[in-house]
């Protein structure tokens, strides 16, 4: 995997290029702990967790993310995307010193509530960004020509 450095954003931390990445090369794996839906909601509500912290993988399963991985911030206009449910990949070619996200609502189940204020600075910018039933579909079209739609999403999608 590329060389990756953690660094400030404006809103946090994030997780940028240490060199050039080519477009379809694995860059993180999404892993950690494993959770079922129901854990996730309990560690939610007892303050152990944040709402945007937990990455869905399965229809019911959820992962708390170990570092770096934890620190990959949303776009609505993403240079990376998830696929085999936990690998991050290059949409693109990425350059050296570019902050790396992918888009959340691509593994949000479309019956979760969630949202999140966006000032990720695209042009497509949602503003708020919730489950992936509310991803324009030229951006879930394009997501599911590269891969980057995870299999329970696109079902829901269909
Ligand atoms: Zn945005």
């Amino acid at each position: 995997v590329p060389k990756l450095k953690v660094a400030k954003t404006n809103t946090g931390k994030g997780v940028f290029a240490g060199e050039d990445i080519k477009e379809g090369t694995l860059i993180a794996m999404m892993s950690g702990l494993r959770m079922t839906s129901r854990q996730t909601e309990e560690a939610i509500e007892a303050g152990e967790m944040r709402s945007d912290d937990p990455f869905q993988i399965g229809e019911n399963t959820f992962v708390e993310l170990d570092k770096p991985a934890y620190y990959f911030n949303h776009c609505c206009e993403p240079n990376a995307g998830i696929r085999k449910g936990q690998e991050l990949f290059a949409l693109r070619n990425i350059k050296k010193g570019e902050e790396i996200c992918f888009d959340y609502s691509t593994t949000v189940c479309t019956h979760c509530e969630w949202e999140m204020r966006c000032a990720c600075g695209a042009k497509t910018c949602r503003k708020v960004v919730k489950n992936a039933a509310t991803c324009p579909s030229a951006c879930c079209q394009y997501y599911a020509k590269k891969g980057a739609l995870p299999k329970f999403i696109a079902r829901e999608l269909e």
